[in-house]
C-alpha cells in the first residue's frame, strides 16, 4: 500500500496566536518583535496583513514601522506558543499516533493506517484543517503526498488554509519546477555548490547524475538525489519517540562558597554549557531559563525568564541566567549551590530559520560552532575543550582528580 504523509503547518504560528488572544489586534498588521533591550528589536513573526506591506521577519522593529506605520508590535508569549502546540497535536492525535514534530508549528503525520476509519488521506487533511478552526481558531496548511520530503513541499505551496495534494503522477509537473532551496536539507552552503553546478531547480537536481552529486556531497548527495526523485521511505517517528521533556537542567553545589558575582558567573557559565550539551543532544531549544540559587544558610530563590527566541545556545542561555542573578541576587549572604534550567522546551527546527534574520552570518557561525563543541565533547569527553575562562585559578571546573584541588561534584537534578 502508498504511503500517506501529511505535513502540517500552523499558519503564521506565532502572530496568529496573539491575534486569537488579543482581539483588539484583530485585523490590524500585527508583528510580534523581541524585546529592544535583548537583541536590537527584531520581528519575529508576522501575520497576512503586515506580510502585505512587506513586513519580513528578522528585520528591525524601526523597518518594519517605515513600511507599514499603522503596524501593531507586540511582545512574544512562549507558553501561549506551546499550549496551542501541544493542542495541535491532540487533534492529530485522534487521527494517528505517528506525529513527528519539526520546530513548534510544524508537524508530520502518516496516516496510511487511518485509511479505513477516517476516509483518504485528502480527507483527513480537511478534516484536521476543519477542526483547527472551530477548535483552535488557528489555521493550517496540510501537505498530502507519499514521503516526508514531497509532503513538506506541498504544505508550503498554499497558504494560509488550505491542503495542497502531491502524487506519484504528478509530483514531477508539480514540484520539479521549484527552486532548489525550498527542498529540506538544501542548506546555504548546499545551495551554493549546486548553483556553481548550474542546479537551480529541483528537477534539475533530479535529472542531475547521482554518482557526481555524491562525489560533491557524499552520502548527502545521494540523499538529494533521491528525494528529489521521490524516493524517500524515511519513516514518520511514533508519538513516543519524540516526547521531549519539560525541562532540562543541571545544579552544583560549590565546595567553597562563593561570594563573587564574578566567581558565580564562572559556575554559571559551567552548568549553561552543560544544560546547552543536553539540549543539543535531545535535539531541542527552550523558550525560558530558570535559575536556582541557594545561600549559605540553604535558602533557596527560584527565578525565571522566558526568552527572546527559542535557544539552545550556551551564550545565550548564560546570558539570561547572568542576567537573572544581577537583578534578583543581594549579596546578604554567599552562594552555596546554583541550578540552571531550559524549560518550555521544543524540537529543534532546521537551522536555516536562523537565515531569516539580519546578523545571518554570525548567527550560524555560532550556531555551528556550538554544534561543533558539543560534538566533540561527544566524542572525546567533555573536558576536550572548553572556555578558556573556566580554567584555572581558583574555580578550576574542569580540573580532574589529579593534584589536591577539590574538584567540583556536579549533581543532576
Ligand atoms: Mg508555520
Amino acid at each position: 500500500m502508498e504511503r500517506a504523509v501529511l505535513h502540517c503547518d500552523l499558519n503564521n504560528f506565532y502572530a496568529s496566536v496573539e491575534c486569537r488572544d488579543f482581539p483588539h489586534l484583530r485585523g490590524k498588521a500585527v508583528a510580534v518583535c523581541g524585546r529592544q533591550e535583548d537583541r536590537h528589536g527584531i520581528v519575529l513573526a508576522k501575520n497576512e496583513l503586515a506580510k502585505q506591506y512587506g513586513v519580513s521577519t528578522g528585520e528591525p522593529v524601526f523597518k518594519a514601522m517605515q513600511k507599514c506605520p499603522q503596524l501593531v508590535v507586540t511582545p512574544p508569549h512562549y507558553d501561549r506558543y506551546l499550549y496551542f502546540s501541544n493542542l495541535a497535536k491532540e487533534i492529530y492525535l485522534s487521527f494517528t499516533d505517528r506525529i513527528e514534530p519539526f520546530g513548534i508549528d510544524e508537524c508530520w503525520l502518516d496516516v496510511t493506517g487511518s485509511r479505513a476509519l477516517f476516509g483518504t488521506p485528502y480527507e483527513i487533511a480537511e478534516a484536521i484543517r476543519k477542526q483547527f478552526c472551530s477548535r483552535l481558531g488557528l489555521t493550517v496548511s496540510v501537505g498530502v503526498s507519499f514521503n516526508k520530503i514531497f509532503a513538506k513541499l506541498a504544505s508550503d505551496l498554499k497558504k494560509p488554509n488550505a491542503t495542497t495534494v502531491i502524487t506519484k503522477a504528478d509530483f514531477k509537473e508539480t514540484l520539479w519546477k521549484l527552486p532548489v532551496e525550498y527542498m529540506l536539507g538544501v542548506g546555504r552552503a548546499t545551495l551554493k555548490k549546486l548553483h556553481e553546478a548550474g542546479i537551480f531547480t529541483i528537477g534539475e537536481l533530479a535529472q542531475s547524475n547521482e554518482n557526481y552529486l555524491y562525489a560533491m556531497f557524499g552520502k548527502h548527495g545521494s540523499e538529494l538525489w533521491n528525494n528529489a526523485n521521490g524516493r524517500n521511505d524515511a519513516p514518520v517517528a511514533h508519538i513516543q519517540d519524540r516526547e521531549p521533556p519539560k525541562s532540562i537542567g543541571n545544579s552544583m553545589t560549590c565546595p567553597r562558597d562563593l561570594e563573587r558575582e564574578e566567581q558565580a558567573e564562572r559556575v554559571l557559565l559551567y552548568l549553561s554549557e552543560k544544560v546547552a550539551g543536553r539540549m543539543y543532544r535531545g535535539g531541542v531549544v527552550a523558550c525560558g531559563v530558570h535559575l536556582m540559587i541557594k545561600d549559605r544558610l540553604f535558602g533557596t530563590k527560584q527565578y525565571q525568564q522566558t526568552l527572546e527566541m527559542p535557544t539552545r545556545r550556551v551564550k545565550d542561555i548564560y546570558a539570561a541566567a547572568c542576567r537573572m542573578l544581577r537583578q534578583h541576587y543581594k549579596w546578604k549572604e554567599p552562594i552555596r549551590a546554583l541550578g540552571v534550567s531550559g524549560f518550555m522546551l521544543a524540537p529543534q527546527a532546521q537551522r536555516e530559520q536562523l537565515s531569516f534574520f539580519t546578523d545571518t552570518q554570525a548567527c550560524i557561525r555560532e550556531d555551528r560552532l556550538e554544534e561543533n563543541i558539543a560534538g566533540l565533547k561527544e566524542k572525546y569527553g567533555k573536558h576536550i575543550v572548553t572556555y578558556g575562562t573556566l580554567l584555572g585559578g581558583d574555580f578550576d571546573l574542569y580540573q580532574k582528580d589529579t593534584g589536591n584541588r577539590i574538584p567540583y561534584r556536579p549533581f543532576q537534578k
